[in-house]
């Protein structure tokens, strides 16, 4: 093969095939704009929860503003919308904060360290950067320990003063949304409006408070807040499982390499852990932990094919699986569905989470580069509402 023609290291493919419905991601687009009064920030990361980025989609469907972790993933918004208000909250001290002012893009702040670098970039720019503060509410994770908070809007404060940031917004992220009684939310909710009072105490004049993500805007443990920063929910994952109105928005469909009878007493796959115990049919499918099958999901994971479920038997490899099709002997090139919205018999996502003791989210954001992405528009007739 000359050099000329072989594929591009972003473009090796299996054979196996993820479709977005981006009819279903449109859709939920709408249902999040209307339940938040079209104060929804569509969070993004992550390629979109391995959906793609979508940006200009969910912006034509009513989000006003998008929201990711890094600057880079930020940029690449950037580019496909000038238009709309871009938040990243998640950056090491030595990240391009230069290109992030210069790109007008907003800035989650949780440190007194990271102010010092976005200041520094600001100031070298000569413009004004964009600050959203960020509390810790209980996840002594990403957000500034409530103890530092003073001295962060004090800082924060000062370097509004001198002209080089201006604080637009206060944010915080809930621990236990998903479980709505759960009295660690009341907790928050608390510990937020404080901080948005101590805040303002220190003349900061935030235009956007934001604390709700996808289960705290479902079940209303988030309380009432300027902005919601919606991922899951847009892709149809509901972490709190009350809502019936979201729709799932991913396939997952590989094609039979080959297939063979077998009689009694055949192991397959590594270690020889599955013996099949009467004669039956095995086929061999493109997929395996490289492309985002979760290995912990072996002995227990199933697929579609032929109108029917059927088990994977054996380990899950790193390339590929192993179905056992029962009295069925597949045709190479058939195709088996893998995962999707469950409406034809198929294992949805959730299934797959279960099967790994994982949840929805780890699933589709791990699917692999070998497999080839496919966007559907179908038209749909819209809900009645
Ligand atoms: C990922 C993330 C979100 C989105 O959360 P979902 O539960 O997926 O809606 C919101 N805010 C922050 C800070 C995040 O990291």
């Amino acid at each position: 093969m000359s050099s000329a023609s072989r594929p591009r290291a972003d473009a090796v493919r299996s054979g196996a095939e993820l479709r977005v419905h981006e009819d279903a991601i449109r859709a939920n687009v709408r249902y999040f704009a209307r339940c938040t009064r079209d104060r929804l920030m569509a969070v993004l990361k992550a390629d979109g929860f391995g959906h793609g980025s979508l940006a200009s989609a969910v912006v034509d469907e009513g989000a006003t503003w998008l929201g990711v972790a890094s600057i880079d993933e930020a940029l690449v918004l950037r580019r496909a919308r000038p238009d709309v208000p871009i938040l990243s909250w998640l950056n090491p001290v030595d990240a391009d904060f230069d290109a992030a002012v210069s790109e007008r893009i907003d800035l989650g702040v949780s440190s007194a360290d990271g102010l010092h670098a976005i200041v520094q970039a600001a100031r070298h720019l000569g413009r004004r950067a964009r600050l959203h503060l960020h509390v810790d509410l209980g996840m002594s994770r990403d957000g500034t320990p409530a103890s530092d908070w003073r001295s962060l809007c004090e800082l924060a404060r000062m370097a509004e003063r001198e002209g080089h940031v201006r604080v637009v917004g206060v944010m915080g992220h809930m621990s236990c949304a998903d479980r709505p009684e759960n009295p660690q939310n009341l907790r928050e909710r608390l510990l937020f409006g404080a901080a948005i009072r101590s805040a303002r105490h220190r003349g900061l004049a935030p235009a956007v408070t934001h604390l709700a993500a996808t289960a705290a805007t479902i079940t209303g443990a988030g309380g009432d807040h300027d902005l919601h920063r919606i991922g899951a929910g847009l892709y149809g994952i509901d972490p709190s499982r009350t809502s019936s109105a979201l729709r799932f928005a991913l396939s997952l469909h590989a094609p039979v390499i080959s297939a063979r009878r077998v009689g009694s007493g055949v192991s397959v796959g590594y270690g020889g852990c599955f013996t099949t115990d009467g004669p039956t049919h095995l086929a061999l499918f493109p997929l395996g932990y490289a492309d985002g099958l979760p290995r912990a999901a072996s002995h227990r994971a199933e697929v579609l094919v032929r109108g029917r479920r059927r088990p994977i038997v054996g380990l899950i490899s790193m390339d590929m699986v192993v179905v056992d099709t029962g009295d069925d002997l597949l045709t190479p090139g058939e195709t088996a569905t893998f995962f999707g919205p469950g409406e034809q018999g198929e294992p949805t996502v959730a299934d797959w989470a279960t099967w790994a003791q994982t949840i929805e989210h780890e699933i589709v954001t791990r699917i692999g580069a070998r497999v080839a992405r496919v966007h559907r528009r179908t038209h749909i007739e819209r809900n009645p509402e």
